[in-house]
């Protein structure tokens, strides 16, 4: 994901406009591995101060996504925005991106966004039902009558004691 930022095109008011797009292999992020079904496609500017280049916008992909009840594979859409600064040189201290010639790479950038926006949990739908903790089915596809602890409602001795001695502590 290259951006030609060349004296020509940096010196205008607006800035570099780039709308990028690239398959992305699957790539291991922090120890996960995230694999893409549709290109990564990045969309913003890069506007030019004298010392470097502030790059906004924002960028688009599918994931290949697992989800967390049911266990189904599903393409679960994805989308982040960023601002970032591009120098001569960097400073990963102040999370500054380097660049060299003519091009801001903004390959690396976007693939650190992308590990810090990731979904800590995917769901294929917000009422997917997930499996059955008793007998392991998908209860979004079978119902199979097995008793969870949701339903079970039946009176605990041990707790009904507890409030017993509650209501004493409370008098
Ligand atoms: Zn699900
Ligand atoms: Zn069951």
């Amino acid at each position: 994901m290259k951006v030609r930022v060349g004296a020509q095109q940096r010196d205008s008011a607006s800035g570099v406009a780039f709308h990028e797009s690239e398959a992305w292999a699957q790539t291991d992020f922090g120890g996960r591995m995230v694999a893409f079904a549709s290109p990564m496609q990045a969309e913003g500017v890069c506007v030019y101060d004298g010392e470097g280049f502030t790059v906004t916008g924002e960028a688009r992909t599918t994931l290949r996504s697992v989800c967390g009840r049911c266990g189904k594979s599903f393409e679960e859409p994805f989308s982040f925005s960023f601002e970032e600064r591009f120098e001569r040189a960097a400073n990963e201290d102040e999370g500054i991106y380097a660049y060299q010639g003519d091009v801001l790479d903004l390959t690396a950038m976007i693939q650190d966004n992308v590990f810090l926006h990731l979904p800590i949990r995917s769901v294929c739908s917000e009422d997917c039902k997930g499996l059955c903790p008793v007998c392991g089915c998908d209860r979004n596809i079978t119902q199979c009558g097995c008793v969870t602890e949701e339903s079970d409602e039946r009176p605990n001795p041990l707790s009904a004691l507890a409030a017993l001695l509650n209501e004493d502590k409370e008098v």
